[in-house]
């Protein structure tokens, strides 16, 4: 079984691809056919189809998930000085949306079983600066959104998530994206619904939110050459969204296959005590847009799984605030994220991943264990 060639990769797009290729090809020539590139009928169509999806009243397309988030923190007039609660392991672009204008991210510890912001340590952190929590559901498991929300009432805080990871995920029978004033999601290649390149949304039930967000994204406009304010060119592209429309169509299925192979992992590795997976509940769905696992011996596991060809990548292997970008914090310390992020490692789960691949994946894991 030893190679160095990696015959089990971590993700395989043209699985989900291959199939849909006539429909992408089409949507393609009726664009090209009408010259109908921003914004455009299918952006229409798709906001709707995704605010269906979601359970929410509106949805408003953008360039990527980084302008998703820093336009909703913009609708909530949310700005300089202000703080936000953010979880201080995330996708660094959950902070970049914050410190992008001008806000202060104010991180807060993880709960290591779950891997999302401890919603035990957020109050310590609120200031009458704060204005904001931005959960995210970390792998695609939702925060407990009770807790939340009981928080932001209490401290009158807006809430944004980020479910950029968390399409279709669930709490208590609410989509992720349903729950806060305004929310936010990518639409990167790899999420569980991707693009053929950048793309994201915006999510409220508030039709003021809703404006605001749209005018931002298109240069303060609603109406061609009209600008009640200054915004940003941040708009999705006809083409994408008529992608985006089509794999839509799929999103369910998909989800549901990789919560099957994510189950059969964990049947296979349940009795091997040297791994543990991110904690879920019954009041959750968790749609595994990662299976990330726990390990002492990470580095050494990574390794071996590679060298016998399979790959494996650590999301995420720095903490934001140990990054040079956030030089001014790289003292700060927080002590269930620093014991996490030596430990973690996202196995392959995709749709398309066969359970023969799972079983060798697994084998490989507890012989390893046995060394
Ligand atoms: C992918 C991601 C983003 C950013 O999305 P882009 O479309 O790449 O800008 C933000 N937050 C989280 C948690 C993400 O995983």
């Amino acid at each position: 079984m030893e190679n160095n060639k990696t015959n089990i990769p971590f993700l395989r797009l043209e699985l989900l691809h291959q199939p849909l290729e006539n429909a992408f090809i089409e949507v393609f020539s009726e664009c090209l056919k009408k010259n109908q590139f921003i914004l455009g009928p299918h952006v229409t169509k798709f906001e709707e189809e995704f605010a269906a999806f979601c359970g929410t009243n509106y949805a408003i397309g953008v360039a990527s998930g980084l302008d998703a988030l820093k336009i909703s923190l913009l609708s909530l007039g949310i700005n300089k000085g202000d703080e936000v609660i953010v979880p201080a392991h995330t996708f660094i672009a959950t902070w970049f949306a914050v410190s992008d204008i001008g806000a202060i991210p104010v991180p807060v510890d993880i709960d290591e079983k779950t891997m999302n912001i401890d919603c035990t340590l957020i109050e310590d952190k609120i200031t009458n600066k704060t204005k904001a929590i931005i959960p995210v559901h970390l792998y695609g498991l939702m925060v407990n959104m009770d807790e939340i929300t009981a928080l932001a009432k209490k401290h009158n805080l807006y809430i944004v998530e980020d479910f950029a990871q968390a399409h279709g995920s669930s709490f208590n029978g609410k989509k992720a994206g349903s729950i806060g004033h305004i929310n936010a999601t990518s639409f990167y290649p790899g999420k569980n619904l991707g693009a053929l390149g950048d793309a994201g949304i915006i999510t409220t039930n508030d039709q003021q939110l809703a404006t605001k967000a749209r005018l931002l994204r298109n240069n303060g406009s609603l109406e061609k050459y009209m600008h009640s304010e200054q915004g940003y060119n941040s708009r999705l592209d006809n083409i994408q969204a008529g992608f985006l429309s089509v794999k839509l169509n799929h999103l369910n299925n998909w989800n549901n296959e990789r919560i099957q192979l994510a189950e059969y992992y964990k049947r296979k590795l349940a009795s091997n005590l040297n791994i543990t997976f991110q904690q879920t509940d019954e009041s959750k769905v968790h749609t595994y847009h990662l299976l990330v696992i726990q390990c002492e011996k990470r580095d050494e596991l990574a390794s071996y799984l590679f060298q016998n060809g399979v790959e494996t990548i650590i999301h995420y292997p720095v903490l934001p605030y140990k990054q040079e970008a956030y030089k001014s914090m790289n003292h700060l310390s927080f002590p269930a994220c620093e014991s996490a992020v030596n430990k973690i490692l996202s196995l392959p789960l995709y749709p398309g991943l066969s359970t023969q691949e799972i079983d060798y994946i697994c084998y490989l894991i507890s012989h390893f264990n046995e060394n």
